[in-house]
């Protein structure tokens, strides 16, 4: 995102959005990928909205810790191949 196309406010407005979604993640107890979808119109002003995508959960940490090990081990593997 440019701030050649969207003016300083729109900018920080679709930031402030982007955390409130978060937010509410948080108090609701879900972990879902977030989009940042562009409105599209020309209005400078106008910035972005964000779509919660519930067919995407995101790993929690421990998730994410196993799929870095499970990684690195196979390209450890491979550089000994
Ligand atoms: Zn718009």
């Amino acid at each position: 995102m440019s701030g050649k196309f969207l003016s300083r406010e729109a900018l920080r407005n679709t930031k402030k959005a982007f955390e409130a979604v978060n937010s509410r993640q948080k108090r609701a107890g879900t972990n879902f990928a977030v989009s940042t979808v562009p409105c599209g119109c020309s209005d400078p002003g106008c910035g972005a909205f964000h779509r919660v995508e519930t067919d995407r959960p995101l790993p929690t940490t421990e998730e994410a810790i196993q799929t870095l090990k499970a990684k690195k081990a196979i390209s450890k593997n491979k550089a000994s191949a």
